[in-house]
């Protein structure tokens, strides 16, 4: 079966030349609306019973259903995703003054393999088409209570599940879908994208004339560091890695922002004084991040050890003798599993 929200308006027209060979244009604007709308086919009014009946036979029209959501004491909303073939993901849905932030999910797994994440555990199972990524969006701006015309998502990040870079053709059609006019027309300045460092495809990202946010899983000061905890530093050298960060600020002038979690071994003065280093010439924001359960205990691995209150504090102050603008995240929901991927990984040990 095809995903309807695979495509774009032009595209849904051709296809659905394939059903009907004269498909006037304003049928295809309307299921293209209905679609926004995450509508089922039985919701679809205005669409003729037969031709309903007969996408229905080739074509999902919900890929993405909501199959669990927890509210936080905070009201971070977390949910578990169910797909087409029965793999699960997860969203969080933020709540601020401004708007409300939607993180998803891009691949079901990862095979990046940071020693601190769950949802690398068990490898990457698949990626996540562009139809899919926009209807983990469509169906909780659905759920809220918004639409199309009333769009209740005013922002949102790639953070959940999965390595974006490494499914890179699909993400960046669905920053496409995600943006155009006929669809939910969510503005690229909204997005971030958080990756945990494939530097060529960074730099492939700066060359699309998008203008989302790049948001960098940095997480050590040293190559030497960064190879403990996270895989991608065997690939990549920080060197190679800030080349390409300032390759894509220099092309979109966009503030990068970093993520770092607070271990012990990178939250030293000199961590400080190297991260000026690297970061000389971006303008760019620092997000501290306590860190989290990880699926290694720290007898497995040492450098997971978290930093201690007291020096998660003395390192921040660090930072801001140095100018250099830092905040400690709040763990928002942390009370239902959350870091990315816990909520999955505890439903698939229940199920197993
Ligand atoms: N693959 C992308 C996006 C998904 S991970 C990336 O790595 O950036 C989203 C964020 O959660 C990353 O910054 C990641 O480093 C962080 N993260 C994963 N496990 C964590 C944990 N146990 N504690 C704190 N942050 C964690
Ligand atoms: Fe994958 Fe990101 Fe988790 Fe690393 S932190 S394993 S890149 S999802």
């Amino acid at each position: 079966m095809k995903i309807l929200h695979d495509y774009s308006l032009p595209e849904l027209k051709s296809e659905l030349e394939t059903i009907e060979n004269k498909m006037p244009r304003f049928r295809a604007i309307q299921i293209y609306d209905w679609l926004t709308n995450y509508a089922d086919y039985s919701e679809m009014s205005n669409i003729p019973q037969d031709l309903r009946e007969k996408l229905a036979k080739e074509y999902i029209c919900q890929p993405v259903k909501i199959e669990s959501e927890l509210i936080s004491k905070d009201g971070t909303r977390k949910y578990l995703f169910s797909l087409p073939d029965g793999n699960i993901v997860e969203g969080v849905l933020m709540s601020y003054k401004y708007g409300n932030t939607i993180c998803i999910s891009t691949q079901v797994g990862c095979r990046m393999g940071c020693s601190f994440c769950a949802t690398g555990i068990d490898g990457l199972a698949r990626n996540l088409t562009a139809g899919e990524m926009l209807s983990e969006i469509l169906a909780v701006n659905k759920h809220i209570g918004g639409n199309k015309a009333d769009r209740k998502i005013t922002n949102v990040v790639l953070m959940g599940c999965g390595e974006p870079l490494d499914n890179y053709d699909n993400v960046v059609k669905f920053f496409k879908l995600l943006s155009s006019k006929e669809g939910l027309n969510l503005s690229q300045r909204n997005v971030s994208l958080s990756t945990c460092g494939l530097a060529p495809m960074i730099k492939k990202l700066a060359d699309e004339d998008l203008g989302i946010t790049l948001t960098i899983s940095l997480h050590a000061t040293t190559d030497e560091q960064r190879k403990k905890i996270m895989k991608v530093a065997n690939a990549y050298s920080l060197k190679e890695l800030f080349f390409a960060i300032k390759y894509y600020f220099e092309k979109t002038k966009r503030r990068i922002v970093f993520e770092y979690i607070e271990l012990d071994i990178n939250t030293n003065p000199e961590d400080a004084e190297r991260l000026k280093a690297l970061c000389k010439g971006l303008s760019y924001h620092m997000n501290l991040i306590p860190v989290n359960s990880t699926p290694h205990t720290v007898e497995e691995n040492p450098a997971l050890k978290p930093a201690s209150k007291d020096k998660a504090r003395e390192f921040w102050e660090e930072l801001k003798k140095l100018n250099i603008s830092a905040t400690t995240r709040r763990t928002l929901g942390s009370d239902i599993s959350g870091a990315c991927g816990q909520l999955r990984r505890s439903r698939l040990k229940e199920n197993n």
